[in-house]
């Protein structure tokens, strides 16, 4: 089996500045952490937040893992991936009946050695309960179960490392939420004074400040209370795109040379570049945008 050390990450991830008219005119400086550079096929934050969650699998001397996830999830994908390169047998548990031929999501997967099984939708719901993991474990037998989206304690210690690769001061760092697992981490890492602020791409991301919440005390004990989250850039929700975010994607990609993943990272450069025209942020300051994955979703 491969030594994590071995597997090449880029990490720290580079961070540069964007230089943008609409910044000049606010008087903000805007850097981007290039985490989608991190790693080819995983996306970044994606690896932040199985690293440790690999490392424990290890010391468990676990060779397998198993998550669970819709069958579009970056975290499937990921998963399938980390196994290929680190040498774990993985099994992936999809939400909802299997579809034939498999999407190219699910294709890759299966391509990098991921099992996969199906759990019907009432079933996905009650997946971490006993009934269905005794289940999983008679078809399975042993593994190192990691939850949807990947987002568990260590997956925050993982993510909360991220701020501190950053040498420049900041007031503000932004990234993308599905869970809230990486927001979460990233706010645990900052300093006294520093902002997180994510951007829900779900509709009614209402729910996903409790998340937060939650997830971090259970990690760190405390809410940390330095973090908030726009629910309002969602663009009709969960891989839903609408002519106003693909007109950003191009005009974006025309001035920075640089295509933002729909899902995820546009909606929150969108936001964040709203919120500068409405004047949410004072003048002088910066912003760090965390751009956590580049992979074009495949035929969403
Ligand atoms: C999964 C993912 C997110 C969301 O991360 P959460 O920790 O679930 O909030 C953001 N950006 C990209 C590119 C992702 O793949």
């Amino acid at each position: 089996m491969a030594g994590i050390s071995d597997f090449a990450v880029q990490v720290p991830s580079p961070l540069v500045e964007l230089r943008d008219m609409a910044l000049d005119r606010h008087d903000i400086r805007l850097y981007l952490k290039r985490d989608d550079l991190i790693h080819p096929d995983i996306p970044g934050n994606k690896w932040r937040k199985l690293k440790y969650n690999i490392a424990s699998a290890k010391e468990q001397n676990a060779t397998s893992l198993l998550t669970f996830g819709g069958a579009y999830s970056n975290h499937i994908r990921a998963t399938a991936a980390a196994g290929h390169y680190i040498g774990f047998r993985t099994i992936g548990i999809i939400r909802g009946e299997e579809h034939l031929p498999l999407n190219p999501s699910l294709d890759y997967a299966v391509s990098l050695g991921m099992h996969l099984s199906y759990l019907d939708r009432a079933s996905y719901r009650t997946k971490t309960s006993p009934a269905i993991l005794n289940q999983l474990h008679d078809m399975f037998g042993e593994f190192y179960l990691i939850p949807e989206g990947g987002s568990n304690e260590l997956a925050l210690a993982g993510c909360k490392e991220l701020p501190q690769e950053i040498d420049i001061n900041f007031d503000t760092i932004c990234c993308a939420c599905g869970t809230g697992g990486t927001l979460a981490g990233i706010a645990a890492g900052l300093r006294p004074g520093q902002q997180a602020l994510g951007f829900s791409v779900l509709k009614g991301g209402d729910f996903l400040r409790n998340d937060v919440s939650d997830l971090q005390r259970r990690t760190f004990g405390e809410d940390t209370g330095n973090w908030s989250i726009a629910c309002d850039f969602h663009m009709g929700g969960y891989a839903r795109r609408n002519r106003e975010l693909d007109d950003f994607i191009e005009s974006f990609e025309r001035r920075h040379g640089f295509r933002l993943d729909w899902v995820y990272v546009a909606k929150m450069m969108y936001g964040i570049f709203s919120m500068i025209e409405q004047g949410k942020f004072p003048q002088g300051t910066t912003l760090i945008a965390v751009v956590t994955g580049e992979r074009q979703p495949l035929d969403v």
